[in-house]
């Protein structure tokens, strides 16, 4: 299955996530002829004043305008190899910003949107609260019959599935999933307990986004832009990523089913 759209935007919560979680999806549907938008959100904002917050602290940035900067920089030069065209909200992520402003965000992100066939937000596992926050905001205020998709966002659903070390129960997840057993379909599958399941409000189908040899080259390539969030995000990014993908069998979206995003879809 493949994802075709003239026109799709992925919502990203932080300066990276577009890409981790649908970099091949992304570099396939642009090279097929499609506009697609990585937006982001909580894109900081590179005239702020604030000092650098914990996450951008230990990426090794001393001012929140430094890591606004740097990292959009890195998101032009990911998007580039993608084919996507970046678009930035100033918005503080919520480590600087606890509350985030619904009415403010929504009016500054709902014109990004207009004319989407297909729209991608965070969907799996969701344990990032800005990416939690900004896909109940989408599904509150898009009508219900938009082109709203999820997606299963990297490198958390990789971390959730397979643990963060290398120690003796990560090791066996590896194997299950590599040799793409039902126990280790089992470890990756959403399930409808998952907040995914209680936000949207109708039951989604977990589909595999397929790509092709040069969509997963250029998501490598674009994972590696990001050089100040690579350390923060753990070692073997890029091959645990690919290994819960082969698992999977690609890049994972979760859809409405007879929704419109679901026309979107290929197979
Ligand atoms: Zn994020």
């Amino acid at each position: 299955m493949f994802v075709r759209a003239p026109r799709i935007v992925v919502v990203s919560p932080h300066l990276d996530d577009a890409a981790l979680s649908m970099g091949a999806t992304i570099s396939r549907a642009a090279r097929a002829g499609a506009h697609v938008t990585a937006l982001t959100v909580f894109a900081g904002d590179p005239d702020s004043v604030a000092d650098a917050g914990p996450w951008d602290r230990a990426c090794g940035f001393g001012s929140a305008r430094d890591a606004a900067r740097v990292r959009r920089e890195e998101d032009v030069r990911a998007c580039a190899i993608l084919g996507a065209t970046p678009a930035w909200l100033a918005f503080a992520d919520v480590e600087y910003e606890p509350e985030h402003d619904a009415d403010a965000i929504w009016a500054a992100l709902a014109p990004c949107l207009a004319g989407a066939q297909l729209v991608l937000t965070p969907g799996f596992p969701l344990h990032h609260p800005d990416h939690e926050w900004l896909t109940r905001l989408l599904v509150a205020r898009l009508p219900a019959d938009a082109p709203l998709a999820f997606y299963v966002e990297q490198p958390y659903a990789n971390t959730a599935a397979i643990g963060r070390g290398y120690d003796r129960a990560s090791l066996g997840k590896v194997a299950r999933i590599g040799v793409r057993s039902a126990a280790g379909r089992r470890l990756q599958a959403p399930q409808p307990s998952d907040t995914i399941g209680q936000i949207a409000a109708t039951p989604l189908e977990w589909i595999a986004a397929g790509a092709d040899a040069e969509a997963r080259d250029a998501k490598r390539r674009a994972i590696l832009a990001y050089g100040s969030q690579l350390d923060g995000l753990g070692g073997r990014l890029t091959e645990r990523i690919r290994l819960y993908e082969w698992g999977w069998g690609g890049e994972g979206v979760g859809l409405k089913q007879a929704g419109a995003a679901a026309d979107t879809v290929e197979t």
